[in-house]
């Protein structure tokens, strides 16, 4: 394997937990990052498992010591990718999949411009509001201003997408995992690292269709929706005018 540095972001809510982790269960020789955070541990989140979990003073610590590939305040808690996760991955000719956020992802673009980006939406602001609502309600926390201050995050970092090599609009999940399974072999394939043995031009046209320059019909309705306007990136309304109910 080429050792391929994949990014993947979204906005909070746009189901790309559930992705990455049908991702790795499809795809092998991928690994993942575990990232650092100063965030506290939610429900059976393990320590070394979702995240290395950590206090400020000693992820500063780490910081001052450029111990971080990347690193990111999100919602008030810091989050970084340890440097060695790239080497380990590297030593034994694994892909490294990163899962940050649009701050992150700039710094790692910027460092390492051969990384292949990519960006996940969810298909409407009324399914991401109704995800953002259950995820709270599972964490027994149901906070009206707290969803609303996410739903407008999340429209602000969906701005982010035109950075990003690839775009997948998480719609049906089977068919979003089937088009992030089709990038990660296509760029395999592009690299020369791996011949695709069967499937390969269906795999090729799937990921190209995902392309962020091939994506502009199924990308419009989506930022529309999300108040976005696709020629210039700017935002024009709130979150559109799609959340009278879930
Ligand atoms: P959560 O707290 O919901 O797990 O993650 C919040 C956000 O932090 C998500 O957008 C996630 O992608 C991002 N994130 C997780 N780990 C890292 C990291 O190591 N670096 C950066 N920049 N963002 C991260």
């Amino acid at each position: 394997m080429a050792g391929i540095l994949f990014i993947i972001s979204a906005p909070s809510g746009s189901g790309k937990s559930t992705l990455v982790s049908e991702l790795r269960k499809q795809v092998s020789g991928v690994d993942f990052s575990i990232s650092w955070t100063t965030r506290p541990p939610r429900g059976s989140e393990e320590h070394g498992r979702e995240y290395y979990f950590t206090s400020r003073e000693e992820f500063e610590r780490m910081r001052a010591e450029s111990m971080f590939l990347e690193y990111a305040e999100v919602f008030g808690n810091y989050y970084g990718t340890a440097r060695h996760s790239l080497e380990d991955a590297r030593r034994v000719g694994h892909d490294l999949l990163l899962d940050i956020d649009v701050q992150g992802a700039a710094q790692v673009r910027k460092s390492m411009p051969e990384a292949v980006s990519i960006f996940v939406l969810p298909p409407t602001p009324k399914v991401l509001r109704t995800r953002l609502r259950n995820r709270s309600r599972a964490e027994g926390v149901v906070n009206e201003s707290e969803l609303y201050r996410r739903l407008s995050e999340a429209s602000k970092e969906i701005e982010n997408y035109r950075d990003y090599s690839y775009i997948l609009i998480n719609d049906i999940l089977d068919r979003a995992v089937a088009q992030l399974e089709a990038i990660v072999l296509a760029e395999r394939y592009y690299r020369n690292a791996e011949p695709i043995v069967y499937r390969s031009s269906r795999v090729l046209e799937v990921a190209a269709a995902c392309r962020q320059s091939n994506s502009r019909e199924r990308l419009k309705p989506v930022l529309e929706a999300f108040g976005i306007d696709g020629i210039s990136g700017q935002q024009q309304l709130p979150f559109g005018d799609d959340l009278d109910d879930d």
